[in-house]
């Protein structure tokens, strides 16, 4: 569905990430891998034209999306979950999944409002509450909510158990495990490496904005060696 090749992108002059490829299908999930400052979330943001591009192509579903602005990428399918969740604290749960819909007609936004209600119980109950006033676990919620309103096929999801009690984030991962078996493509940045390797099919690491190994879950779960360095042991 999404194939990025010979990526490289940065903030001015830093390079943040350099010749990266890889690629991921419908109903797969890819992480990325590496330590503070190798280029995970950038290469999110560039992904979701958030972040400038200084060359490689972006390929989604056959159509070369390389050069189009975000508003064009989120209705040709892409959504993300930013880290940091980046919700409207003086907006109402309702209002911020509003904004989240804004590009969507007021039919999908209902749906996708209904199905986020789904979803997540807490934001229904919560509905006319202030974002501000939600716990973080709630926040982030809301943030997965936002980004699903547009019902994209490839969902972008970066530090999602940050700062979260583990009940919550299992509660996120159950939603996040339930869109992906009903096809959607979603590529994860996650500092709990176990957490990630554990609902991952692939994976890329990246070390200090440069590609280093990149292959299946399973061809990990076989070299200890490579095991081990990734979950720090
Ligand atoms: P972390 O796990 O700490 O979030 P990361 O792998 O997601 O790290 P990035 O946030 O993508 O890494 O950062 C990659 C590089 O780009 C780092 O050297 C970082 O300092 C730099 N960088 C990130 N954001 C900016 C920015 N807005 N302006 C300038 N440099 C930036």
């Amino acid at each position: 569905m999404l194939e990025v090749t010979n990526l490289s992108a940065g903030y001015g002059d830093i390079v943040a990430i350099r010749d990266f490829s890889f690629s991921v299908n419908a109903g797969e999930i890819l992480t990325f891998i590496g330590a503070n400052g190798a280029g995970k979330s950038t290469t999110l943001m560039a992904i979701m034209g958030l972040v400038k591009q200084n060359s490689g192509s972006i390929v989604l579903s056959g159509e070369d999306i390389t050069d189009l602005p975000v508003e064009a990428r989120i209705e040709h399918g892409i959504a993300i979950v930013p880290e940091g969740r980046r919700i409207f604290p003086d907006l109402t749960v309702r209002e911020n999944l509003v904004v989240g819909g804004h590009s969507v007609s007021k039919h999908i936004l209902e749906q996708g409002i209904e199905t986020v209600f789904g979803y997540f119980g807490r934001l229904d109950e919560r509905a006319d509450q202030l974002a501000g006033s939600l716990s973080g676990g709630e926040q982030q919620m809301l943030a997965m909510g936002r980004a699903l309103i547009s019902q994209p096929k490839l969902l972008l999801v970066d530090e999602l158990s940050l700062g979260l009690m583990p009940k919550i984030v299992d509660e996120c991962y159950v939603v996040l495990r339930e869109l992906n078996k009903n096809g959607m493509a979603i590529i994860l940045v996650e500092q709990n490496t176990e957490r990630a390797l554990d609902v991952a099919n692939n994976v890329c690491v990246l070390e200090a904005g440069n590609p280093g190994f990149s292959g299946s879950v399973a061809e990990i779960s076989k070299d200890d060696t490579l095991l081990n360095t990734l979950l720090g042991h």
